[in-house]
């Protein structure tokens, strides 16, 4: 490296990226092996939109530092970089509107805030450090997969008869040996790797599920079972879900060998217990989903809006009543991300990082406030939604252009634009690709109403002790 090479440089490039996803990983995609993401027409809009993410991280774009290192992998030492951070983040975020939910700066926020906390790893702690670098230093696209198979929780080994949970089954001087299923990957089908770590508690009896590890996608023995693509055919009908599909995939993993430098934790259950405690990583991961929370939400405004006026339903009492809520939404979203960098202060590890309260509040008002908002779409734009141009509309040449471009006219839009921006509230309202939207906002944090008692919890815990007028009720 000469003395002028910046981290930039060393980073790949999006064409890079792409070729490297003809790696051999074995992706099933609605009952079929994919050869080649990048050139699978189910694929290939999704994996072109992370070549570009990629690219996006030049110098003066905002998404890495001036030495070329992304900023989703940056340890802040001051509020501002902390605040500087969060700007990347919603940068990254608006480059989909919000609707990419498992953007890579996600997994990186994780890693870092554990490179940050390291010594919470004990004897793996230079594992962990060493595989930040190499992810930072490659901007690797990283996804993880936390959640357990349902089965084995809701109905326990005995009853299936065979234990399918992710579990270590031997060690040999290579690395640990494990075998079993985790639930559900988003992105995994185009990530360079996966990072694997528990979700919920483990007692001492599951010590052989006490795992953290980081594996390339295309490692032998694993397969990923992925939904069906979203994206319409032909692309324009789905505006929305034909570039934004991530998709998301059972993860089976079949004696695969994950060699000794990729493994964080093993077989220690409290240190796996203790993972978000002990390096202080929720307050790194809610940041970026906050952030994001509050792009989404500007999104469903703008689309809302840009509809309504299209329409002229903008001119109803109650529709400007439906996208006032809509407004309040994104800004309750933005005031938290406001008041959470606010708060940036430097942790128990010796970074800063954001006030976790207001992100735990996103995090628990979002899973509500989404659907809610995805409602109004729908309230607002109402019989559009099913009524308007198709993308074959466009055609001149087509028997309904004519018609369609003179009866969908609206306000500083023709027929056709305004045809664009109908579909594309379809997309988010309508179709698989919107429900599953709502879905994913609905668990992004677990399931919501368990989270809302942790909320009670944190919210108690961390709240100044103030006189109350109540305390006059005992005098
Ligand atoms: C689109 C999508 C993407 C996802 N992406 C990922 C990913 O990338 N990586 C990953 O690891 N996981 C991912 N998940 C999994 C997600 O974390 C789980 O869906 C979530 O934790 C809920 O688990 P479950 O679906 O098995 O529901 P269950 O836990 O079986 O719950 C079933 C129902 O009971 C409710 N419930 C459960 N426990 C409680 C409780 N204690 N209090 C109140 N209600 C409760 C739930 O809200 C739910 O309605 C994703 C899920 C979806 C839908």
């Amino acid at each position: 490296m000469t003395a002028n090479t910046t981290a930039h440089d060393r980073i790949r490039t999006g064409k890079e990226y792409l070729a490297g996803l003809a790696d051999g990983r074995r992706v099933h995609l609605a009952g079929r092996l994919v050869d080649d993401l990048a050139h699978d027409p189910a694929t290939e809009g999704m994996a072109g939109f992370l070549a570009d993410l990629l690219d996006a991280h030049r110098p003066g774009e905002g998404l890495a530092a001036d030495d070329g290192q992304p900023l989703a992998y940056s340890l802040a030492d001051s509020p501002a970089a902390v605040h500087a951070r969060g700007r990347a983040f919603a940068r990254i975020a608006r480059l989909s509107g919000g609707l990419l939910g498992r953007s890579p700066d996600f997994v990186a926020t994780v890693l870092t805030a554990w490179a940050g906390a390291a010594g919470h790893f004990g004897a793996f702690q230079d594992n962990v450090r060493a595989y930040w670098k190499l992810a930072r230093d490659a901007n690797l696209v990283l996804t993880h997969a936390i959640s357990d198979p349902p089965g084995d929780r809701h109905l326990g080994p005995d009853a299936r008869g065979e234990t399918q949970t992710l579990r270590s089954v031997r060690t040999t001087a290579e690395g640990v040996v494990v075998r079993g299923a985790k639930m559900l990957a988003t992105l995994s089908p185009f990530a360079d790797e996966l990072v694997v770590y528990p979700f919920r508690p483990l007692t001492e009896a599951e010590a052989d599920q006490a795992l953290c590890f980081a594996i390339p996608v295309a490692t032998p023995g694993l397969t990923l079972y992925s939904r069906p693509s979203y994206a319409a055919t032909p692309a324009d009908d789905g505006p929305l879900a034909s570039r934004f599909d991530e998709l998301d995939a059972v993860c089976r993993f079949d004696d695969v060998l994950i060699p000794w430098n990729r493994v964080f934790i093993h077989g220690d259950v409290e240190t796996a217990n203790n993972l978000r405690p002990g390096t202080g990583m929720t307050a790194y991961a809610w940041h970026q989903s906050a952030v994001r929370a509050w792009i989404k939400a500007e999104t469903v405004f703008d689309l809302a809006d840009r509809c309504a006026k299209a329409s002229g339903r903008d001119r109803q009492q109650v529709v400007r009543q439906q996208l006032g809520e809509l407004a309040g939404i994104a800004e309750t979203l933005r005031g938290l991300v406001v008041a959470a960098e606010a708060g940036a202060h430097q942790d128990e590890f010796g970074h800063h990082t954001c006030q976790s309260v207001p992100l735990a509040a996103s995090g628990m008002l979002h899973a509500r406030l989404y659907p809610r908002a995805v409602e109004l779409l729908q309230q607002i734009v109402s019989s559009g939604l099913v009524m308007h141009p198709v993308a074959a509309d466009e055609d001149p040449g087509s028997a309904a252009h004519a018609f369609m471009r003179t009866y969908f006219a609206g306000a500083g839009v023709d027929g056709l634009a305004h045809g664009r921006l109908l579909r594309a509230a379809a997309d988010l309202t309508m179709n698989r690709f919107g429900t599953r939207q709502v879905l994913y906002e609905r668990l992004f944090l677990g399931p919501p109403d368990a989270f809302q008692a942790k909320f009670y919890d944190l919210f108690t815990q961390h709240r100044d002790s103030r006189e109350s007028v109540l305390d006059d009720l005992d005098r």
